[in-house]
C-alpha cells in the first residue's frame, strides 16, 4: 500500500475481488449474485467498485435511491440495478435510465404502473417487497391479492421477482425470529406465484443471511458489507478482507506542559509534558466527535494514539508522547489490520455507520 501525503481513502480492488469470490463460494452455482453499492458503495467508490463488480461474475446491483442508480449508468454500468427505496417522483427518471424499481406499498405499485403505461412500456421489471417483520418497507402478506390483481390488469410492468430483508440475519439470539421472517416469506412467494401463474425470483438474504442461513439463499442474495470486507462476526471477518483503508498524516507537533489544554472549550488538560500532533481529517470529513476525549486511537508507525480532546470539523489531535514521529510521518485511522469495525467499536456504533459517513472530501485513490 502506497503511503498517504494527505487524508486519503484507499480502496483495494483485490481485497474487493477476494470478498467476492469468498461470498459467491457460500453460494450454489445457480444463485445469483446481487451486489448492494448504495451510499456509495458502503462509503468507498460506487463507480470504481460497480465497475470492478461488473467485470467479475456479479448479476445484479442494488442502489438505495434512483439518484445513486443514475451516476452508475452515467459511468457505463449495464448490469440490472434495482432502486431499494424510489420515490414516485423519480419514476420517469427510473424508466427513461433502465433502473428497476422495488414497490413496495399501494402507493408506489399504482403510480409506478401508471408511470409506466404513460411511457408505453410493456413487461417494465419490477421487484415487489414483502414485509416480514423488519416493520420498514413492504406489502404486507395479505395484500398479494390485490397486487396481483394490479399487475393481472396492466402490459405494462412485470414482477420480476419478490424479495424481503432480515431483521437480524447476524444475530444468534435472534434465529427463531429469522426463522419465521423465512418461513412467512416462503409463504407469501408460493401464494403469490400461485395467484400470478408465473413465477418471479425470490430474494431474501443480505450477507449475515447468506452465511448463517444456506436454506434461505433462494434464487439471488443480496451482499453490501460482505464485500466491503466486514462479516459482522469475528469468525467471518477473518475470512474477508476491509477494502477501504483510512490514512492521513501529521501536520504539526507540539510540545505541552502539564495543565496546558488542546483544542475547543479545552476539553484535554496535558497529564505531564506531553507531545501531540495534529492531523487534517475531522468531523466534516466523517471522524464524528463521539470519537474524541480518547474514546478511539488511531495508529501512528504502528502504535496507538488516542484522539484527545474535541474533534474539530476539520481537523483532530492525537497524544504520541510515547511515539517516535515527525511532521509528515503517515497516521492510520483504520486498514486491514486496525480494522473499521474496532475503530467504531470505540464510539459504540458499527462499520456500516464510519465506513458510510466518510465524506466526499476525503480523496479516492483506487488501488487495483
Ligand atoms: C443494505 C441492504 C442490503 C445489504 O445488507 P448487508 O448487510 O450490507 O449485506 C440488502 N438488502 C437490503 C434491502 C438493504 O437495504
Amino acid at each position: 500500500m502506497p503511503k498517504a501525503q494527505e487524508t486519503v481513502l484507499q480502496i483495494d480492488l483485490n481485497a474487493l475481488t477476494h470478498n467476492f469470490n469468498y461470498l459467491k463460494s457460500k453460494l450454489k452455482p445457480s444463485t445469483k449474485f446481487l451486489a448492494v453499492v448504495k451510499a456509495f458503495a458502503y462509503g468507498s467508490d460506487s463507480v470504481e467498485v460497480a465497475k470492478h463488480l461488473q467485470g467479475l461474475e456479479v448479476d445484479y446491483f442494488a442502489v438505495a435511491y434512483s439518484s445513486e442508480g443514475v451516476v452508475l449508468r452515467d459511468a457505463g454500468i449495464t448490469k440490472p440495478i434495482l432502486v431499494l427505496h424510489p420515490q414516485p417522483a423519480n419514476f420517469s427518471t427510473i424508466i427513461d435510465r433502465c433502473l428497476e424499481p422495488s414497490l413496495y406499498n399501494a402507493k408506489v405499485l399504482n403510480a409506478f404502473i401508471e408511470i409506466a403505461e404513460k411511457h408505453q412500456q410493456s413487461n417494465y421489471p419490477v421487484h415487489i417487497k414483502f414485509n416480514t417483520g423488519l416493520n420498514r418497507l413492504g406489502f404486507w402478506e395479505n395484500d398479494v391479492d390485490y397486487i396481483v390483481s394490479k399487475l393481472k390488469a396492466t402490459e405494462a410492468v412485470l414482477a420480476k421477482s419478490i424479495f424481503s430483508h432480515l431483521a437480524a440475519s447476524e444475530d444468534e439470539k435472534e434465529l427463531e425470529f429469522t426463522k419465521t421472517q423465512i418461513e412467512g416469506f416462503k409463504k407469501t412467494a408460493e401464494e403469490f406465484e400461485t395467484k400470478i401463474g408465473y413465477s418471479p425470483w425470490l430474494h431474501l438474504c443480505n450477507t449475515s443471511g447468506v452465511l448463517n442461513f444456506p436454506e434461505a439463499h433462494f434464487d439471488m442474495v443480496r451482499c453490501g458489507i460482505g464485500l466491503y470486507g466486514f462479516g459482522n462476526s469475528s469468525k467471518e471477518d477473518k475470512n474477508l478482507k476491509p477494502i477501504a483503508s483510512l490514512k492521513s498524516v501529521i501536520s504539526q507537533i507540539h510540545r505541552i506542559e502539564k495543565g496546558e489544554s488542546v483544542g475547543y472549550n479545552r476539553a484535554y488538560i496535558a497529564n505531564d509534558f506531553e507531545k501531540t500532533a495534529t492531523i487534517p481529517i475531522g468531523h466534516a470529513d466523517g471522524i464524528g466527535r463521539q470519537y474524541g476525549k480518547e474514546k478511539a486511537s488511531v495508529y501512528v508507525n504502528g502504535k496507538p494514539a488516542p484522539i484527545i480532546g474535541n474533534v474539530c470539523m476539520d481537523m483532530l489531535m492525537i497524544n504520541i508522547t510515547d511515539i517516535d514521529c515527525n511532521e509528515g510521518d503517515e497516521v492510520v485511522i483504520f486498514d486491514q489490520d486496525h480494522n473499521a469495525n474496532d475503530f467504531s467499536k470505540s464510539a459504540n456504533t458499527i462499520s456500516y455507520e464510519i465506513l458510510t459517513a466518510i465524506s466526499q472530501r476525503v480523496k479516492r485513490q483506487i488501488l487495483k
